[in-house]
């Protein structure tokens, strides 16, 4: 069977490799779509290098067929499935208190361990979520990162009538934005992409575009106030530096994006408004099944976030692209072709 393999920085190969045997508690997948996000192009500039082993297999957005089941497991050949790319040692303090997917031995399939960027994949029979078959191929590629929107609108308790600004209007940040409108929130979205800017409006949402300032935006549009809520999706420093400054007394900032490096944030709103900051990453069980539910239902649109399908051999090349800024959202690569 075909994989694609992470040779070092900038460099993915594709080969032959034996296809997976499945072991005790295992299914194997016939992986159909792999979604490409910023964690992979982290991993692609060799941010990453160690955690993702040389040759390692990445790609965590995965939708596929079940082609064996284990025996009990509740699933059997043909089944459409999604996968929650996690593995956890159940025994930890985060594991105990209910955060597993914080475990403090957290290994993230497609990162730490092989992933999704292969035609045939193993994978625990219990990390397996079921996909209706209402949702298209494509669209089931996206039910990862709508899970880290549910997951990260819940911790941050978005609520009707919320003043919601996310900064970042990528994949994650459009999802976050949709999610919260769905709970009945006024949502604005930062982004500096024009393309991206053209999709946001497409799907109806508000924006700030680069000529203006995200501070001045809050203060204009919330009487001076300040927004309930803030995310920073976006992972440039400037973002981190202006969060603080939009966010309500009492409001929520919510850190969503990886910033690998200390950045400036002004902790002077923190302390004078009392603001509550959270991190938010990856997602438990029932943000999946809300994103199963919100993606099938057609609740979330996430259709049109979806820029182009790509073979594997095509990898490298989709991933200098994505890098390139260029009028990308979601890029999937498709196993089938
Ligand atoms: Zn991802
Ligand atoms: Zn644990």
């Amino acid at each position: 069977m075909r994989a694609a393999f992470y040779q070092g920085a900038r460099t993915f190969t594709t080969g032959d490799v034996a296809t997976p045997t499945p072991g005790p508690g295992q299914a194997l997948l016939r992986v159909k779509r792999v979604g490409i996000c910023g964690t992979d192009l982290h991993i692609f500039q060799g941010h990453l290098d160690h955690r993702v082993p040389k040759g390692g297999i990445i790609g965590h957005e995965t939708f596929g067929e079940v082609a064996e089941a284990p025996a009990g497991s509740g699933f059997t050949a043909g089944d459409r499935v999604v996968v929650e790319p996690l593995q956890l040692c159940g025994r930890c303090r985060a594991c105990r208190m209910g955060a597993s997917y914080l475990c403090y031995g957290l290994k993230v399939l497609g990162v730490d361990l092989p992933g999704g960027m292969q035609e045939y994949w193993a994978v625990d029979a219990a990390r397996l979520l079921r996909v209706p078959d209402t949702l298209g191929d494509d669209h089931a590629a996206l039910i990862e990162p709508l899970a880290v929107a549910t997951h990260d609108v819940r911790r941050a308790a978005v609520k009707r009538d919320d003043a919601v600004l996310v900064f970042g209007g990528g994949p994650i940040g459009a999802l976050i934005a949709l999610v919260s409108r769905q709970r009945g929130a006024r949502v604005v979205v930062v982004e500096v992409n024009r393309h991206r800017l053209e999709i946001l409006k497409a799907l109806g949402l508000e924006t700030v575009g680069p000529d203006r300032d995200p501070v001045k935006f809050a203060n204009e549009w919330t009487g001076g106030t300040g927004v309930d809520v803030a995310f920073e999706v976006s992972g440039h420093p400037a973002a981190a530096r202006a969060v603080t400054d939009v966010v309500r007394v009492w409001g929520t900032v919510s850190i969503v994006a990886i910033h690998a490096e200390p950045v400036p944030v002004n902790l002077y709103q923190m302390f004078a408004r009392e603001l509550n900051m959270h991190g938010a990453r990856l997602y438990a069980r029932e943000d999946w099944e809300e994103a199963i539910r919100l993606a099938a239902g057609g609740i979330v649109p996430v259709a049109p976030l979806v820029s182009r399908t790509i073979p594997l051999e095509a990898l490298q090349q989709g991933m200098e692209e994505a890098l390139g800024g260029g009028p990308v959202m979601k890029v999937l690569v498709d196993l089938t072709v």
